[in-house]
């Protein structure tokens, strides 16, 4: 099968073969039968088809009874030697040979990469620089059993090499034969040249299908994971929504229960108790807010929103916050805002997230300023203007490399300190549910919500800024 392979390539092997008796003596015929095996490597692409070629042609005019085509790349080593890679291919034979890594310092790589000629096995007893061959170079030479070694090289590079032997007659290989495989070795430079670039691209190929199959089964794991957890939050808010209502209004009935009014230690308990549960309800709510807008079943009821009456409302409910941590909050230019038509409680919550995280993230005496302007309807994707909300505070910053992620659903920039039941804490930690329910708020009235900062630096305090803009539409007036 092998030989008629690359009879294929060499039609007239068997003219050529009768040739090899006088091909040594004769250049003309050694010139004629290098011309035509030149020929039939011209186009061959494929590294093991020509290896075939290559190791077939020698093996059947020299009677020679194996060989194979090695590919030699040059590397480093963690140590930073360089190194030679000596990857087979198989040329005759069932099995590919066995690889090899050379050290550049090798009496083996030393000889093939510096001589542009075959070296024989037999030197390997004759020279003494052989002695140093190490064991498992020893060892691969030994599975080998080759009678020559031809290196191919393509300018200055070292890049393959053809293993042949050793003959089934016993005899070495002459000179004139060495001469002759040389000479083949250099034609079979520019086609091992083009066959690995193919063999490097299908490689690629191959390596991009792996990952792309690799980075499929990931993403559809993480699909699942979303899925679960969408689930886990949808199935938990709900079912604990109904309990909390429950202890929620006990408790309050109690605490309104004029006979344990008379009962200050009752009563704190149940103040406490009260506290928690409200605490425990606003989670749920979020819980609930989250799983709305992952199901994309959040339901808007929009009406025309006077932003400067909804931002008022949420500044009044948390200065008592804000206060407490001694902090200023400004309200600049709402009042010549034109009617947005929204969902006045689901917009309140996304003010009340960015608000509430500005005192969060700002130390004792910093401000925050709320500020509003008109867009003009001049951008595509505000055919009829828009309105944008600034909340920018003094705080410690958000680090530019995370201000995509802390919109994604549970993800907090840092280690919180603790996750205080205190509402207005110094970097007091959340739910992480707040910017990714504010997000999807936004988009769900196709609006706009992201954030500026130079970085985090906490002694600095370079600020944050967040935006959002909200859409106007047709029916949208200016108040009078
Ligand atoms: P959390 O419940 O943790 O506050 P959020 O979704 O509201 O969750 O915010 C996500 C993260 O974004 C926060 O943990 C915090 O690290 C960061 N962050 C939000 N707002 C600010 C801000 N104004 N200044 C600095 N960091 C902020």
């Amino acid at each position: 099968m092998f030989a008629g392979m690359f009879l294929l390539f060499l039609p007239n092997l068997s003219k050529i073969k009768s040739w090899v008796g006088s091909w040594i003596s004769n250049p003309e015929d050694s010139s004629n039968l290098l011309n035509q095996y030149s020929q039939s490597i011209t186009n061959v692409l494929d590294l093991r088809l020509l290896a075939t070629v290559a190791v077939g042609t020698a093996c059947e005019l020299m009677e020679i009874s194996r060989g194979y085509l090695f590919l030699v790349d040059s590397d480093t080593d963690e140590g930073g030697q360089k190194i030679y890679k000596l990857r087979g291919v198989r040329g005759m034979g069932s099995e590919d040979p066995e690889s090899l890594k050379l050290q550049e310092g090798s009496p083996l790589a030393s000889y093939l990469y510096q001589n542009y000629k075959p070296l024989v096995s037999s030197d390997f007893e004759i020279h003494s620089t052989y002695k140093s061959l190490s064991k498992e170079e020893r060892r691969w030479l030994g599975n080998l059993n080759a009678g020559v070694f031809v290196p191919i090289h393509a300018k200055d590079d070292w890049i393959g090499l053809l293993v042949l032997g050793p003959k089934t007659s016993g005899s070495g290989f002459t000179a004139q034969e060495c001469e002759f495989l040389n000479t083949m070795a250099n034609q079979t430079a520019v086609a091992l040249q083009n066959s690995r670039l193919v063999d490097d691209l299908v490689r690629l190929n191959d390596e991009f299908r792996r990952i792309n199959n690799a980075l499929d089964q990931a993403n559809r794991h993480l699909k699942r994971l979303n899925q679960a957890r969408t689930d886990f939050i949808a199935i938990a808010s709900h079912e604990l929504r109904t309990p909390l209502n429950l202890i929620n209004s006990a408790s309050q009935m109690l605490m309104d229960d004029p006979e344990l009014q008379k009962e200050t230690y009752y009563q704190e308990l149940l103040s406490r108790m009260h506290t928690g549960s409200i605490k425990l309800q606003e989670i749920v709510e979020s819980m609930m807010d989250m799983a709305n807008i992952d199901t994309k079943a959040l339901v808007l009821e929009p009406q025309p929103v006077f932003m400067q009456s909804l931002i008022r409302l949420v500044f009044e409910e948390l200065s008592i916050e804000a206060k407490k941590r001694k902090q200023v909050m400004v309200l600049n230019d709402l009042e010549k805002l034109p009617l947005v038509l929204g969902d006045a409680p689901a917009l309140k919550k996304v003010f009340n997230n960015l608000i509430i995280n500005a005192i969060k993230y700002t130390p004792d005496g910093g401000k925050i300023t709320i500020s509003g302007s008109e867009l003009k309807a001049e951008l595509p994707e505000y055919p009829y203007g828009g309105v944008e909300i600034i909340v920018s505070d003094t705080g410690i910053g958000i680090d530019p490399q995370l201000q995509e992620l802390i919109f994604v659903k549970f993800y907090q920039t840092r280690e919180s300190t603790f996750h205080s039941s205190g509402k207005s804490k110094f970097k007091g930690g959340g739910s992480g549910l707040g910017l990714a329910i504010a997000r999807g708020i936004v988009e769900a009235h196709e609006g706009k919500i992201w954030v500026d900062s130079p970085g985090c630096d906490e002694v600095k305090c370079p600020g944050s800024t967040f935006h959002v803009i909200l859409p106007l539409r047709a029916s949208s007036s200016t108040p009078s």
